[in-house]
């Protein structure tokens, strides 16, 4: 369930009956609702009837029973850009001891920003007061954003592990909703492929060929043309590593390969 579906059903459990009392609660777009009422509905987990919108069994995404407490991470880490609060600043209006200073009219990313931690995804470990990193789920990636005090803590166990664990489900998903592994850390953007690490990726996009069954071989992609070739190049190192079992991966990182290069894979391969 991607995160306007979660957003939907805690609206409807709520009391949300009507497009506008789930508008307003979410402060989502009617499209996106439309598009997260029909995916509820084939799921069987929303009727819409006479009487409005209805949860029907809706399953326990997570045992909910958690609070923030202490925490105020995501008041401190996250941009909030509605109150001009920039990333790993604490906001102007949070004071200790009160809290949100104008919490009845606190920006709709406030209202609506719930962690993973505290939706009953990660363990108590995560909790992100005292580990530093905050995950969030976005349509199509897992978001996590460290607190620069502690720039290298999910490089560390046990958060590099199930940051890992998330990338590679996020891979496989492909082709059935699959999603992106982010990290931001400072000023840095990682991106997660299994255990492999991509430093600061591009907005073309990453080609990647699994090497073991958590790394991957990368090349970063500098125009959507550029994307194209490296994925042409992966398909055909796939087709003769089924035919041969076996294709050595050629070239750097940076290398620009160019149309045929099924002869010289085959050479260097030592299957011709
Ligand atoms: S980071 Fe999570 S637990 Fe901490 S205050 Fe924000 S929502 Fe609550
Ligand atoms: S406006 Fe309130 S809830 Fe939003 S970041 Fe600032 S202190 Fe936190």
């Amino acid at each position: 369930m991607d995160q306007a579906m979660l957003s939907v059903v805690r609206a409807v459990e709520a009391g949300a009956t009507t497009m506008k009392g789930v508008i307003d609660a979410t402060g989502l777009s009617r499209l996106k609702i439309e598009r997260a009422l029909s995916a509820l509905e084939k799921q069987k987990l929303l009727v819409r009837d006479g009487q409005g919108f209805r949860a029907t069994g809706l399953p326990k995404t997570a045992p909910n029973t958690r609070q923030c407490g202490s925490c105020n991470a995501c008041c401190d880490v996250l941009e909030v850009a509605a109150v001009d609060k920039p990333v790993n600043q604490l906001c102007q209006h949070w004071q200790t001891g009160t809290g949100c200073t104008i919490y009845d009219r606190r920006p709709q990313m406030c209202r609506s920003f719930v962690c993973a931690w505290l939706q009953g995804h990660l363990d108590d470990e995560w909790f992100p007061a005292k580990s530093g990193i905050i995950v969030h789920f976005s349509q199509d990636a897992v978001n996590v954003t460290v607190d620069d005090h502690c720039p290298d803590r999910w490089r560390e166990e046990p958060y590099f592990s199930k940051l890992a664990e998330w990338s590679l489900n996020g891979i496989r998903r492909i082709g059935n909703r699959g999603y992106a592994t982010l990290v931001v850390s400072g000023a840095n953007r990682f991106m997660l492929l299994g255990r492999t690490v991509v430093p600061e990726p591009t907005l073309f996009g990453t080609a990647f060929l699994p090497l073991t069954a958590d790394t991957f071989r990368f090349w970063k992609a500098t125009s959507q043309d550029h994307l194209q070739r490296l994925h042409e190049r992966i398909a055909e190192i796939e087709r003769i590593r089924q035919e041969f079992g076996s294709c050595v991966i050629p070239g750097n990182e940076d290398d620009d390969p160019q149309a045929p290069y099924r002869p010289a894979l085959l050479r260097l391969s030592g299957h011709v």
